[in-house]
């Protein structure tokens, strides 16, 4: 089978063709991202009404280079996938609409795919994960535990209650006059700091389950960062290295005790060969994996973290999920009605309870 993919959800315009055949692994023929960060740096976030027209005009040009790069037609395809939502609904819509005048045009199927459920399946087109394990998704945008268990079943078993780490780590940045995207820079800051110079707090951790929350470390930031500025007029090269280290710190473990508990979990289903996955940008970070590569190997527990390219927005992931889709003989209609918001676990109750 071979699909085209379209990903419009938020400041990235993507489009990828990815083949599976009947033996052998799946392949990412193209995979086409343009990204929007130049647009956006002025304001301090994504302009939902920006993206949307970058969209408009962008994707063309992604779909005609993604089918040359693969040497492919449209005649050639088996079948077209697009984000349909969540995300910002303009740019949702760009890639709906163009994917539907593709399909008409060409008589392929049209598939609806959920952007969350892209990330989650992108273990299985670059590892061939078997059903279920456990994905984290942390992002810009997102942070979540979810239990895959089928290609149109996901339980979600946690999540942040507040911001995403990736927004977090964004924001950091901007408090310390670091460039966008913040990640990497905190990361680099964060290198040369001491981490345990500043005093940052490890949120929920006093509670049970899975929840996570990061707008407490942004504050506490903000705090330490006024306290040295009242008290020497400014903050110096080394107080911006440990002020991230800190804040890194916080995060890493954070995650890494959330993601003991989630493993818990999913492990009281009694999965004979356990995995934990993860997606988003946020998984770029060396301090971050490293706390969760270390309680995956304390539990017994299978690690992957895909490539980065497939780890952040791209539409290889959208074109896999339809395919898995189309394998599994879902998507219809209701799929394609673009959704700003789209809970991946339909029933949106735990499946079990969250382990402590
Ligand atoms: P979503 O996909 O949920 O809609 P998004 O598009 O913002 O959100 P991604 O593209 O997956 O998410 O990831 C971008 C985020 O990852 C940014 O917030 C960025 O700061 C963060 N990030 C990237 N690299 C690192 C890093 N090394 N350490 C920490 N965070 C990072
Ligand atoms: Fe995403």
């Amino acid at each position: 089978l071979t699909f085209l993919g379209i990903e419009s959800s938020c400041d990235d315009s993507a489009a990828a063709v990815v083949r599976h055949g009947p033996d052998g692994a799946p392949k990412v023929l193209a995979s086409v991202v343009q990204g929007q960060v130049a647009l956006h740096a002025d304001f301090g976030g994504v302009v939902p009404e920006i993206a949307a027209r970058a969209h408009a005009e962008r994707l063309d040009h992604c779909v005609e280079q993604a089918l040359a790069e693969a040497g492919v037609t449209l005649a050639d395809l088996d079948g077209i996938a697009v984000t349909s939502g969540p995300g910002l609904i303009g740019g949702v819509l760009s890639g709906v609409m163009l994917a539907k005048g593709l399909a008409a045009g060409s008589g392929k199927p049209l598939l609806g795919v959920n952007h969350l459920a892209g990330h989650a399946l992108t273990p299985r087109l670059t590892d061939g994960l078997p059903f279920p394990y456990l994905m984290l998704l942390v992002s810009g945008g997102h942070c979540q535990f979810l239990i895959a268990d089928g290609v149109d079943r996901f339980h979600r078993i946690g999540g942040t209650i507040d911001d995403a780490p990736g927004e977090a780590f964004d924001k950091t940045a901007k408090l310390l006059g670091l460039p966008q995207p913040g990640g990497p820079a905190v990361e680099r800051e964060a290198a040369q700091g001491d981490p345990a110079r500043f005093a940052f707090p490890r949120p929920l951790l006093d509670r049970p389950g899975c929840d996570l929350s990061f707008s407490g470390l942004k504050t506490a930031l903000l705090r330490a960062r006024d306290a040295l500025v009242a008290e020497q007029g400014g903050i110096t090269v080394q107080d911006r290295r440990d002020l991230c280290a800190g804040f890194q710190a916080a995060v890493a473990d954070v995650l890494a005790e959330k993601t003991r508990r989630a493993l818990l979990a999913y492990l009281a289903l009694n999965p004979a060969a356990p995995a934990l996955a993860v997606a988003g940008g946020v998984a770029a970070n060396a301090a971050i994996r490293a706390g969760l590569e270390t309680v995956s190997a304390q539990q017994g527990v299978r690690f992957l973290a895909p490539p980065l390219r497939l780890c952040t927005d791209n539409a290889a992931m959208i074109a896999w999920a339809g395919i898995e889709r189309f394998r599994a003989g879902l998507g219809g209609d209701a799929d394609l009605v673009a959704r700003p918001r789209w809970p991946l676990d339909a029933s949106a109750a735990p499946m079990i309870g969250s382990g402590k």
